[in-house]
């Protein structure tokens, strides 16, 4: 039998799940403040993984992938040990906030220290807490405010572990970045976790499509570390994501009132025409055009917008021929909505 799972001073024995309140600092009302982790501690050995949710507080996908994920019959014959924790920055959360109460943001603040500021703190718990008992870990994000991102895996490919698990996760487009500093990414990779980002959709809006994808991902990444049996949750067809060369936001050349011509996911060529600026009586237009050939991976939804201001996210593939096909057929399988996957209607 394998040994108890200790954390946060609680000991969850092999073959159960528990919820475990980790006590974080408190309101100023004096109201406690907890995080939620969802300890599943397999019966037999396996490795250590954890997936997050609200690291930016305002970025609630992942939150419900996390639901849906925590709801699946095969974690009940999990081999390892999940950890799941559904809100990390708890304090952005309740604010409707990228942001912690201190204006910081938790992603920026990763390691962190129990001494610091209070996102420093927070990240310490976090750290101490679910990532030094981790190898791996699915930290899910989506754009933020007033953004749209298409469903996407950023992470270091150049760690050979990630970069296979990411092939695995089969988001429809995959991007090799190096972790920022203060990322919890780039934490982790100090800390012999390897952890891989999915970014998909809008800030406070929940996205279908962008919750599918990253579940069917999600147990994608389990099953390869089998972790999850081959067979738990099956996913009739394999799909396989598009690999980036590169990426490069496009900006506002001046102020106005922006009528976007291209959306998520479509292949755009260089000199294509992005979005016309408009002052608002329309007396000037000014276009903003592709600098290169590819895919629209994110963009600003909101017309209003600053000189300078990031409307669209390209990036750039060598694939392009067939993209269009292979994201399409991503995006909308019917078979990750599967009854056995998906036991609930989808939100509209
Ligand atoms: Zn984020």
């Amino acid at each position: 039998m394998r040994a108890p799972f200790l954390l946060g001073g609680v000991s969850v024995k092999a073959g159960t799940q528990r919820m475990i309140n980790l006590p974080l600092p408190g309101m100023y009302s004096d109201t406690p403040v907890t995080m939620a982790v969802h300890v599943f501690h397999g019966r037999s050995q396996g490795p250590t993984t954890f997936v997050s949710g609200a690291v930016h507080g305002d970025e609630i996908n992942g939150i419900e992938i996390i639901r849906r994920l925590l709801s699946l019959k095969s974690l009940k014959r999990l081999k390892g040990t999940l950890i799941a924790v559904p809100v990390v920055n708890v304090f952005g959360f309740h604010n409707q906030s990228r942001y912690l109460p201190d204006r910081r943001d938790l992603n920026r603040c990763f390691p962190g220290q129990e001494s610091g500021t209070m996102a420093g703190r927070l990240a310490g718990i976090f750290m101490r807490e679910i990532v030094s008992h981790c190898e791996y870990g699915i930290d899910l994000h989506t754009a933020a405010i007033h953004r749209d991102n298409l469903p996407q895996i950023r992470a270091d490919l150049t760690n050979s572990q990630l970069e296979k698990l990411s092939w695995e996760f089969a988001a429809p487009v995959l991007l090799h970045s190096a972790a920022p500093q203060g990322t919890l990414r780039f934490a982790g990779s100090e800390s012999n976790c390897s952890i891989m980002v999915y970014e998909a959709g809008e800030a406070l809006r929940f996205d279908e499509v962008s919750i599918r994808v990253g579940l069917r991902g999600v147990v994608n990444v389990l099953k390869s570390l089998q972790m999850l049996a081959s067979g738990a949750q099956a996913v009739v067809k394999k799909h396989s994501s598009t690999l980036l060369q590169s990426t490069s936001w496009v900006r506002a050349a001046k102020s106005g009132i922006m009528r976007a011509q291209v959306g998520l996911g479509e292949l755009v060529s260089k000199g294509q025409t992005l979005a016309l600026i408009s002052d608002p009586s329309g007396i000037q237009n000014v276009a903003i055009t592709a600098p290169f050939s590819g895919v629209v991976i994110g963009r600003c939804n909101l017309p209003l917008v600053y000189e300078g201001e990031a409307l669209f996210h390209i990036g750039k593939t060598r694939a392009t021929s067939t993209l269009e096909t292979s994201l399409e057929l991503n995006m909308n399988d019917n078979d990750f909505a599967a009854p056995q996957l998906i036991e609930e209607p989808a939100i509209i």
